[in-house]
């Protein structure tokens, strides 16, 4: 490797810039797992992600990736055969309803058109068609579609589902809009919330949370599917003395109590508006460069990313690797059938209004020199979102 000058860019919608705080705080030395310093640090943990997840109810910190949060909610509450209902939001959701399959759960994944939210009507509607004779025991939704840059009005469904008398539970994807878009695990009544420690959260890949309401824990009871590591009976006992059933990720739980102290002062609603902005700002410029956002609904693009499809005839991954080569930032690349059409432009977690006008700044550099046919004038739109 050679030294290139200034700060990389790393723009993807996750990984995330890690901030030189959580870096500090995760080069501190390896404690004891089991000795007294590292109890008080459990509590907090726990503690705090209640507040993230704003639940009073059960949370779960694993030394996983997102991928192994969706496995834990998949094995804690579910029995094989056990019908599920999901819905192709995108590869996101894709990939959670075949981790879901392969444990033999029998998942009914439906069409749905990916540039839109997921509504409560087709939630219900589904429910109606596909929970007659067998009962559907969970649906599953992806809050923020991360490949498409789609959001989905959780809050809706939930009511949605109440409404319904279904009793179906909701199980909710939130590893990219966790500390990006408010989410509320017990007021909603969501039955099961999965994170991830790489996005919203600003800490290094490494660490999946989840959070668990009373239906959820009740159905553990009774869950047959084989469960060990991730079994969440072993880990409350644990947990509820300060220590985890295995030897856990300490340096990323030191860095995830230093993120949540800088969640705290920076308070959570001024860093959803923040997100919110940022998105705005992105979509903006975007629309002035004269390209299309893959979101079709403004209301429903993404806080933590924006998907752009290039022109018939250029291939994203090739503008991607302009931009990395020449401007040293990295851009999220499409994902399945959307891979060469679409890049993403990452706008979550430890970013400032000029570190977001030197990711726009690249992306119009690059497009420039890629040759991907674009009108000028998209740093002024976003300047002009920036500035309202
Ligand atoms: C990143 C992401 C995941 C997967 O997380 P990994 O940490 O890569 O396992 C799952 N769902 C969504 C919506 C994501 O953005």
């Amino acid at each position: 490797m050679t030294y290139r000058s200034g700060r990389h860019f790393l723009q993807l919608p996750g990984p995330t810039n890690t901030p030189d705080r959580v870096l500090r705080a995760m080069s501190r030395a390896t404690i004891d797992h089991r000795g007294p310093d590292f109890k008080g640090l459990t509590g907090r943990l726990l503690e705090g992600m209640r507040g993230v997840f704003k639940t009073e109810h059960a949370v779960f910190i694993y030394p996983a990736s997102g991928s192994g949060g969706w496995e834990v909610a998949i094995v804690n509450t579910l029995s094989a055969g056990d019908r599920v209902v999901a819905f192709e939001q995108g590869f996101f959701a894709r990939s959670w309803a075949k981790v879901a399959t392969r444990f033999g759960i029998d998942v009914h994944l439906l069409p749905w058109d990916a540039r839109r939210g997921l509504t409560a009507d087709a939630v219900t509607a589904a429910l109606g068609e596909h929970g007659r004779e067998t009962s559907v025991k969970a649906v599953f939704v992806v809050h923020n579609e991360t490949s498409t840059g789609v959001t989905t009005d959780i809050e809706a469904i939930a009511a949605a589902l109440r409404a319904s008398g279904h009793g179906a539970m909701l199980f909710v994807d939130a590893v990219s809009s966790l500390a990006v878009t408010d989410l509320r695990h017990d007021e909603w009544g969501i039955d099961v919330s999965v994170s991830g420690s790489q996005k919203g959260l600003m800490l290094p890949p490494g660490l999946a949370v989840l959070a668990a309401g009373p239906r959820a824990m009740e159905a553990h009871r009774t869950a047959t599917l084989p469960r060990s590591y991730w079994d969440w009976t072993e880990q409350l006992d644990f947990n509820g003395r300060g220590i985890f059933p295995y030897t856990p990720a300490t340096n990323l739980l030191y860095g995830l109590e230093e993120a949540l102290d800088m969640l705290r002062e920076e308070g959570l609603d001024r860093v959803f508006a923040r997100h919110d902005l940022f998105a705005r700002a992105t979509r903006a410029a975007v629309e002035a460069w004269g390209l299309d956002v893959f979101a079709l609904d403004p209301a429903e693009s993404s806080r933590a990313a924006t998907a752009v499809l290039v022109p018939d005839g250029h291939d994203a991954d090739v503008l991607r690797g302009e931009i990395l080569d020449r401007y040293d930032m990295s851009l999220g690349t499409g994902l399945g059938d959307y891979k060469g059409r679409v890049f993403r432009i990452g706008h979550l977690g430890d970013l400032n209004a000029l570190s977001l006008m030197g990711t726009l700044a690249g992306v119009e550099m690059g497009l420039r020199v890629a040759g991907v046919p674009h009108e000028p004038g998209g740093l002024d739109a976003a300047m002009d979102v920036l500035t309202e």
